[in-house]
C-alpha cells in the first residue's frame, strides 16, 4: 500500500503558486521515511524530486514521479569552545526561524540572511546570500542520502563547492543527493557586517550607535518588507535571474557605452553586473503580459498574477533573456530550478 498521494496539487508548495500536480507526493519526517520514499521511486523507476518550501523552483503542469518535502525540523546545539557553537539543523527547518532562534540564543552571524524564504536543507543548494553575506561563512557540513544507492554521506563545507548562488548540488551532484541535515558554526562574538549600501543607509537612518546583530536583523527585515514583494500576495520566486559575472574586459566595454551600469568586483579579472539594471534598461521593468509580469520596483522579480502556468512564465523569461542578450551581449542565467518544464 502506498503512503503517497497520487495526482497531488503542488500549488501551495511553490511560492509562484503555479498549478503543478505531482504524480505522487509525500512528506518525510525522518531517515526511515526517506529510505522508504527512495525505494518506492526506485522500484517503480520514477524520478524523485525534493522540494523545500518551493521558493526557488518553477514547476511545470505535471511533475513526474515522486515529489517529497522534508519536514524534519530538529535543532541540536553543540558548544565547541566558549566562543563558538555548532548547530545541526534538520533540512525541513524554516530558515528564517533558524535565524531568529540563533540570535535569541546569542549565536551570531546569520542576521544578514533574515527573511530569506525556504528551508535550512535548501540553503546550501545555492549558497543563499543577501546584504553582503553568504551561507558559505557558516556552513560546516551537509548530511545527505544518495538517491541512487541510499548511502548516507557527509559533505564537508569544501566538498559542497559553494560559489556565487552555486554549489556542487547545482552542478555535478545535481538532484543526486537529498540533504537531511545541515551543520553550521556560529560565534558568540558579535561581528556585524554592514557594508552593503542599502543596509548601511537604513542603519544610519534608524540608529545613532554602533549596530548590534539584532539591529542588523531588524534592518534587513525592514528593507526586505519594504522592497520585496511578499509571495503571499504577489506569487514570485525572488530573483528570477542570477547577476551575470563577466570578464573585466567585457565589463569595461559595457561601461564605456553605459557609464551608469551597476558593476561589482567578483574576484580576479571578474566583474558582477546587476541583472536588474540590464532588465530595466532593456525596457522590461513593470511590464505585464497576460497572467505574468515583471515587478515595477524590482526588475529581477517575475510574478504570477494569479492564473499563470509555467509555460507562460518561462516564455516571458526567455524573451527577457533574449532582449538583454540583444541589447548588451550578456547571457542571463535563470536562478530558480525547473521541474516538469524547461527554460
Ligand atoms: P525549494 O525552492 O523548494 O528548492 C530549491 C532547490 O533545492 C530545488 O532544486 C530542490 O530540489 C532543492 N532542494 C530543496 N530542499 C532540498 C533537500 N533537502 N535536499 C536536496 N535538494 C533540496 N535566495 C537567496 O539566496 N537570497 C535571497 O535574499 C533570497 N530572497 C528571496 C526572496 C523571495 C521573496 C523568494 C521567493 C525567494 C528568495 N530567494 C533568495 C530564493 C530562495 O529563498 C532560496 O533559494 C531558498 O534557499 C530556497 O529554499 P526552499 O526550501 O524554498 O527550496
Ligand atoms: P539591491 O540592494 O537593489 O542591489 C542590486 C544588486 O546589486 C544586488 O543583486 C546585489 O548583488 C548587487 N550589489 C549591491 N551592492 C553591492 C555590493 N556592495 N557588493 C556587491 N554586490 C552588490 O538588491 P535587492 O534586489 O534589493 O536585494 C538585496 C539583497 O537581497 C541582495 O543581496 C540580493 O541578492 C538578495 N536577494 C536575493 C533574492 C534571490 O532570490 N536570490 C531575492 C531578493 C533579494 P547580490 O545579489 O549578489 O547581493
Amino acid at each position: 500500500m502506498s503512503t503517497y498521494s497520487a495526482d497531488y496539487s503542488l500549488r501551495r508548495h511553490n511560492t509562484l503558486a503555479l498549478p503543478a500536480r505531482a504524480e505522487f507526493y509525500g512528506e518525510i519526517e525522518n531517515l526511515d521515511q526517506l529510505e522508504a520514499a527512495r525505494r518506492f521511486a526506485q522500484e517503480r523507476r520514477l524520478p524523485l524530486t525534493v522540494l523545500g518550501e518551493g521558493s526557488n523552483v518553477v514547476l511545470g503542469d505535471r511533475v513526474a514521479g515522486l515529489v517529497v518535502r522534508l519536514v524534519n525540523d530538529d535543532l541540536a546545539v553543540e558548544p565547541l569552545d566558549g566562543q563558538r557553537v555548532r548547530l545541526t539543523v534538520g533540512a525541513g527547518h524554516n530558515w528564517h526561524r533558524l535565524v531568529e532562534q540563533s540570535l535569541q540564543l546569542g549565536w551570531f552571524g546569520l542576521e544578514n540572511l533574515a527573511l530569506i524564504p525556504g528551508t535550512a536543507g535548501a540553503a546550501p543548494i545555492q549558497n543563499i546570500g543577501a546584504y553582503g553575506v553568504e551561507l558559505e561563512r557558516f556552513l560546516h557540513g551537509v548530511h545527505a542520502v544518495e538517491v541512487a544507492t541510499g548511502e548516507r554521506v557527509r559533505f564537508t563545507a569544501a566538498e559542497c563547492q559553494l560559489g556565487y548562488r552555486d554549489s556542487v548540488f547545482k552542478g555535478r551532484c545535481r538532484d543526486r543527493f537529498i540533504i537531511h541535515a545541515v551543520e553550521l558554526e556560529l560565534s558568540a562574538v558579535a561581528a556585524p557586517v554592514v557594508d552593503y549600501p542599502a543596509l548601511r543607509e537604513d542603519l544610519d537612518r534608524h540608529l545613532s550607535r554602533e549596530p548590534e546583530p539584532r539591529d542588523v536583523f531588524e534592518a534587513v527585515c525592514r528593507i526586505r518588507r519594504d522592497k520585496l514583494p511578499d509571495p503571499a500576495g504577489t506569487p514570485n520566486a525572488g530573483s528570477f535571474f542570477k547577476n551575470p559575472i563577466v570578464s573585466a574586459d567585457a565589463a569595461r566595454r559595457l561601461l564605456r557605452r553605459y557609464p551608469d551600469l551597476a558593476t561589482f568586483p567578483a574576484g580576479e579579472d571578474r566583474v558582477k553586473l546587476a541583472a536588474a539594471w540590464l532588465i530595466d534598461r532593456a525596457g522590461w521593468k513593470g511590464v505585464v503580459r497576460g497572467e505574468v509580469g515583471i515587478h515595477d520596483r524590482q526588475a529581477l522579480v517575475l510574478f504570477n498574477r494569479g492564473q499563470a502556468r509555467a509555460g507562460e512564465l518561462l516564455a516571458l523569461a526567455r524573451d527577457i533573456a533574449a532582449s538583454v542578450r540583444e541589447h548588451f551581449g550578456v547571457a542571463l542565467e535563470m536562478e530558480p530550478r525547473c521541474y516538469g518544464c524547461r527554460f
